[in-house]
């Protein structure tokens, strides 16, 4: 029921993203009722989608393919009656009707009106910044494993990082490549102990330890990397390789957030434990958070955390609290 003044166009809940979190929030927020609308990325991907096999979502124990996982969610969120548009999210800002606020959200030419949003913008692969890589994307400079990783049968490529990612990604480039080696500034790694034991097990990868990349080096396409020892700074050579797989962190996508929530020193947002962020009307989840564990299951978490909470915040601003 819409409150006298609020015209009726306005949204809810529009949620800003469409992975884990965002599917998630619109599944419980649709499925209370609330008038909801997604609008997912047109220029970025959710993670989720060029992810092999996630074997650590619970119930799932066969483990399954990111790309179908978010199908399943979307499906679901959609039968309880969300709505969703395209467009890239590039403001928001305050508005109001007859003294109720709300937000206006900028996406293109489109803006849409709502009484409030959760912004489950994920993040992007961070880039390395040496010269090369971005000059030889899309010619043996990649960014997803899924994606181009068929591109190097029986080729050698390097993989870099050692979180989670780079090593999920550097076995599954071992279907492939003839071999993967696994550039970290580390003499360990960061990624979980399982993983990390594939890795160390697996005959197919070797590991250059305590080594920075300085560029990505070829003529038309990469031919290798030139990397730098940390110890040993004077020790610099080339890694041939034909393919340059980089997993090395996030960018949150929160720029659409500056001057309106809070956001920490590296652009997570930072919300409360109910996924308020400092916006009245506005809250977060997902990997654009400020938080400890990036995963399909705590962005799930989050998401529903975050429909529950705006659903409280809209039912009182029309004043149908419970
Ligand atoms: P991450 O955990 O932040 O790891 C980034 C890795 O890249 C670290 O090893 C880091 O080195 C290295 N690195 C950062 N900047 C670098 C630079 N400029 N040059 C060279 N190396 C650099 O990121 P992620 O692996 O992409 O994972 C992101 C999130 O998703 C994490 O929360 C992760 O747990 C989650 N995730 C989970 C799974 C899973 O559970 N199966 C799979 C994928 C992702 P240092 O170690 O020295 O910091």
């Amino acid at each position: 029921m819409d409150k006298p003044g609020i015209p009726e166009q306005v949204e809810d809940i529009l949620i800003v993203g469409g992975g884990p979190a965002g599917y998630t929030a619109g599944l419980y927020a649709a499925r209370a009722r609330m008038k909801t609308l997604m609008v997912e990325g047109e220029s970025t991907v959710s993670q989720i989608t060029v992810t092999d096999l996630i074997e650590n979502y619970p119930g799932l124990p066969e483990g399954v393919n990111g790309f179908d996982l978010r199908e399943r969610f979307r499906a679901q969120a959609e039968s309880f009656g969300m709505r969703r548009a395209t467009g890239d999210v590039t403001a928001i800002a305050p508005v109001s009707w007859g003294g109720t606020s709300g937000w206006r959200v900028t996406a293109g030419e489109t803006t849409y009106d709502t009484l409030a949003v959760i912004v489950a913008a994920g993040a992007n692969w961070r880039r390395l910044g040496v010269p090369g890589e971005e000059e030889f994307i899309g010619r043996g400079v990649s960014y997803c494993a899924t994606c181009d990783g068929p591109f190097y049968r029986n080729r050698d490529v390097v993989v870099v990082g050692g979180g989670n990612t780079a090593v999920q990604e550097a076995l599954y480039l071992t279907r492939f490549a003839s071999r993967v080696i696994l550039v970290h500034r580390r003499d360990r790694l960061r990624a979980a102990g399982v993983l990390a034991e594939r890795a160390s097990a697996h005959p197919k990868i070797a590991f250059a330890w305590n080594s920075v990349v300085q560029a990505v080096e070829g003529k038309d396409f990469v031919e290798g990397i030139r990397i730098q020892n940390v110890r040993n700074p004077a020790e610099v050579r080339v890694i041939p390789a034909e393919g340059v797989f980089v997993f090395i962190g996030l960018t949150p996508n929160t720029d659409l957030l500056v001057g309106i929530a809070d956001r920490d020193a590296n652009g997570y947002v930072r919300v409360d434990p109910d996924m308020r962020t400092s916006a009245p009307g506005i809250f977060a989840c997902g990997d654009c958070i400020q938080k400890l564990l990036r995963q399909v299951i705590t962005a799930c978490g989050d998401g529903a955390t975050a429909a529950y909470a705006a659903q409280l915040y809209v039912e009182d601003l029309k004043g149908e609290a419970y």
